[in-house]
């Protein structure tokens, strides 16, 4: 065969595979490629017959199914089955929650831009307008964060009161039974907002709309038990709580052991069937002063007086707190964030078995609903919270970094602290892109349980980052603790997202991926479901028709690779221009890589790869940055491309790109099987790594958009609480802001006056009767230069304390005596 031939024919196949051809155009070209090639005089009849044989091979197993079943298929059943990884129930009904939704497409290695594009933005009812513009701003104004977390460790009766009364707490129950019947969306805006006030009063609301009684009730309850609770849960006349950890059992939740035996009893003078519950329990928010108490355990029924099994297994109940047998009311302190929290202890506690969710129905079903409710509420709350921090973040440790000035500069100038106020702006766009991403899905209908748990654990590790960041920036004045302080209870707070709702490491390390791959991936759980059907030639048959969809798609993503690769995505697919254009390709580049590298690591690791967590979790790092990051064209697009915005997209598809590239390498350099990993690294990557850190020029125009006041900073920020209360250590940053960004051509010109020798005093208020006397300022520039100054001094002081006593101790309610370091200087 000629070059030219050997080339036409590779480039031909390339191009069937690349664009997933039909089997019908797979069946046609071939001889017809042959005979023009044979015409032409490019190739031998050795070379021909080099192709017609693979060829002929190939049409014979695709025209006769059963002989390529029995010859290939079923082998490699049998060895399917044997590297197949074991599973629990319990792992397979993790597996199965929720459904598969955007992350279905990044696993296809084509993601559809246009499905994106047309996904509905996230918007507000009226109502819920209202509702956020109304009394979730009351709330934030009557939330003293300091009082809170130092002198009460509570909320006050006063707030209390305002939440249930308001119905903060039947956010997700309709309004036919008295609820807010609000959108994930209107809740996340909540959530978000009170969480920028005080993260006490924020988890305070999260956990009755999370996963609860309620959630749990709308889903599963029997109608007899929607109406005895809803009502009164959406008022807070009943306070729950959902109790599933215990001692024993944390992150391996379906190992407690708390247990429940089915038994007859005595409930309210009458002899009735029931369960008899023991149980242990900690860690469980609002329940010391909760009523109602969602409980979790592990149901038996030895003498099989609901059914033929003994061991339904994990069950729910709904508790009254009130019964006999439960002790609840000590508290846990978690990191001065003192929401309710504490343990619950049951013994010989005895239900009647229409307490089960879903009556005796129920029973067994527990980690089913359990599972379902987590895929929705893991995708809200904390990324709500997250993203909170980021906005109060970037629009106050902004402010402060204006405001400051060290070696005569204000210190967000300094390349130093750009760079973490880059990292602070371009962090919290992208969460922000995240979690209303996920919430469209979710008020669509979706549930998807593998990007929530990608929301999850991303929004809560760029919540550590960013308020890292913020206290790096705030220096002395983070660290000391006070009613003037904006982030120490935000930098307090940070394990407590990354522990609950699936610690972060397990999250990262096994269901990431672990789900994903399973669920999101087009052809795996159909496999999987094959080698598991109890009829045989079913079995078989599926597992073959799953199988060769699968080699085709391989097949398919190896070709998009290879030229992606070598093109570095350019002439694929953008439904955008201008800077959008490069980024879309470039994630049509990562995705085929991805897709591949899946199925590589899925073939050579098999049911090892649940336990090589370091490789799972790092196709995990590229699956979640390849959601993040279309999160954030889809936010671009949805905020009419503004080229004022165009740093912080960029910054953002930078930043994840880099941490995609981060991960496929450390993937490749550590998987197993070394002469695959050398082959992906050169066909991924063929030209070396090509993606890099946000460039030092735009971490100075993100941090310059946070250092002044204006449209960029606003839409950013947008949805957290903001006041211009010269009381509050936040309306007097946003003041500082505004004058001082007022001042600097003030301040330039004083500058210039002195370098030439015009001016000569040392001290402000000196330089500007010496520039009013020459006519360079005015008097009203005076005043203004005056009041910048009294701000500056204004939101760098820090508060102190003439004691520092226990709260609570009769000594302790000094404390309340707070002064700033400049009031009790000039005292
Ligand atoms: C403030 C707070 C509020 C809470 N509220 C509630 C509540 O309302 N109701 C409720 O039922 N529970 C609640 N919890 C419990 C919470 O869900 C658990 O703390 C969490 O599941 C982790 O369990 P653990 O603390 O026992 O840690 P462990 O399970 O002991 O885990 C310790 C570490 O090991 C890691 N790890 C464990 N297994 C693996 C693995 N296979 N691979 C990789 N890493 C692994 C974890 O990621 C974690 O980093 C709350 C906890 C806290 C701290």
């Amino acid at each position: 065969m000629t070059l030219l031939g050997l080339i036409l024919l590779l480039m031909t196949f390339w191009g069937l595979a690349y664009g997933s051809a039909r089997a019908i155009v797979w069946i046609i070209t071939p001889p017809v490629l042959l005979i023009a090639l044979n015409l032409a005089g490019l190739v031998t009849p050795v070379g021909s017959l080099l192709v017609a044989l693979p060829y002929a091979v190939a049409l014979f197993f695709y025209l006769m199914p059963e002989q390529r079943r029995q010859w290939i298929s079923k082998p490699l059943l049998a060895t399917f089955r044997s590297v197949m990884p074991a599973m629990s129930q319990t792992e397979k009904e993790a597996l199965n929650a929720g459904n598969v939704w955007w992350d279905g497409a990044l696993f296809s290695g084509q993601p559809n831009w246009q499905d994106l594009l047309h996904q509905p933005a996230c918007q507000l009812s009226e109502r819920e307008q209202a509702f956020i513009d109304g009394p979730v701003d009351e709330l934030c104004r009557m939330l003293d964060d300091w009082q809170i977390t130092h002198e009460d460790k509570d909320l006050s009766p006063r707030i209390w009161e305002f939440i249930k009364t308001s119905g903060m707490f039947g956010m997700i129950i309709p309004e036919s039974y008295g609820g807010l019947g609000f959108s994930a969306y209107a809740h996340s805006q909540v959530v978000m907002k009170v969480a920028s006030r005080s993260i006490t009063a924020a988890v305070t609301i999260m956990v009755p709309n999370s996963l609860g009684p309620a959630k749990l009730l709308l889903q599963y309850g029997t109608q007899e038990q929607k109406d005895r609770y809803l009502q009164k849960l959406a008022i807070g006349e009943e306070i729950p709580c959902f109790a599933l950890t215990s001692p024993k059992a944390g992150s391996d939740a379906g190992a407690i052991p708390d247990s429940g035996v089915v038994t007859y009893g005595n409930f309210q003078g009458k002899e009735v069937l029931g369960i008899r519950l023991n149980f242990e329990k900690r860690y469980i928010t609002l329940a010391p002063i909760a009523t109602l108490i969602g409980l979790a355990f592990k149901l038996e029924d030895p003498e099989r007086l609901l059914s033929d099994d003994p061991l339904p297994g994990i069950t729910v109940a709904l508790v009254p707190r009130e019964t006999a047998g439960i002790k609840v009311g000590k508290r846990h302190m978690p990191l001065d964030i003192p929401f309710q929290n504490g343990p619950i202890y049951g013994r010989d506690v005895f239900i009647p078995i229409d307490w089960v969710m879903g009556g005796a129905e129920g029973a067994g079903q527990g980690w089913r609903m359990l599972m379902d409710s987590l895929s929705e509420g893991r995708g809200i709350s904390l990324p709500a919270l997250s993203t909170g921090a980021g906005k109060t973040a970037s629009r106050y440790t902004g402010a402060y970094a204006a405001v400051r000035s060290q070696f005569n500069q204000p210190i967000g100038h300094f390349e130093g602290v750009e760079e973490a106020l880059a990292r602070i702006g371009g962090l919290t766009y992208q969460m922000d892109a995240a979690r209303k991403l996920t919430l469209s899905a979710l008020d669509s209908g979706e549930t998807p349980s593998v990007i929530s748990a990608i929301v999850k654990y991303h929004l809560t590790e760029r919540y550590r980052q960013v308020i890292n960041d913020a206290m790096d920036i705030q220096g002395g004045s983070g660290i000391c603790l006070g009613p003037d302080n904006l982030f120490g209870r935000a930098y307090q707070a940070i394990p407590i997202g990354i522990t609950v709702e699936g610690a972060n490491i397990l999250t990262r390390s096994m269901i990431i991926f672990g789900q994903g791959a399973i669920r999101a991936h087009p052809f795996v759980l159909k496999e999987f479901e094959a080698a598991e059907n109890p009829d045989q030639q079913a079995g078989l048959i599926q597992f073959d028709s799953a199988l060769f969809g699968h080699i085709g798609f391989v097949v398919t993503n190896f070709a998009r690779t290879l030229w992606l690769g070598l093109t570095h995505g350019r002439l694929s697919e953008s439904p955008k221009g201008g800077p959008m254009r490069r980024y879309f390709q470039r994630l049509n580049w990562m995705s085929a890589s991805f897709a591949l590298t899946t199925d590589l690591a899925l073939m050579t690791l098999g049911g090892s790869l649940k336990r090589k967590e370091r490789l799972s979790a790092r196709l995990g790092d590229i699956l979640s940055n390849l959601y993040i990051s279309s999160a954030c064209l889809k936010r671009f697009v949805e905020e009419g491309e503004k080229p004022e915005d165009v740093p912080l997209m960029q910054w953002a598809l930078d930043d994840s790109l880099y941490r995609m590239q981060h991960a496929l390498r450390g993937l490749l350099r550590n998987m197993p099987v070394r002469p695959l990993a050398w082959v992906m690294r050169v066909l991924i990557f063929p030209t070396g790594l090509p993606f890099h850190k946000p460039t030092d020029r735009l971490d100075h125009q993100v941090a310059r958009a946070l250092l002044s006041p204006g449209e960029v900073r606003d839409r950013l920020t947008h949805g957290v609480f903001t006041d211009d209360d010269p009381q509050q250590r936040i309306g007097q940053l946003e003041q500082a802001l505004h004058v001082v960004a007022k001042v600097i051509p003030l301040e330039k010109t004083l500058k210039r006056a002195k370098r030439a020798g015009q001016l000569h005093a040392r001290e402000l208020p000196e330089l500007i009767k010496e520039a009013i006397k020459l006519g360079i300022l005015s008097e009203s520039d005076k005043s203004l230069l005056t009041e910048a100054e009294r701000l500056r001094n204004q939101v760098i002081e820090v508060n102190a304390f003439e004691r520092l006593m226990p709260s609570g101790s009769v000594s302790g309610k000094q404390q309340s005596k707070v002064s700033t370091i400049n009031k009790l200087g000039a005292a």
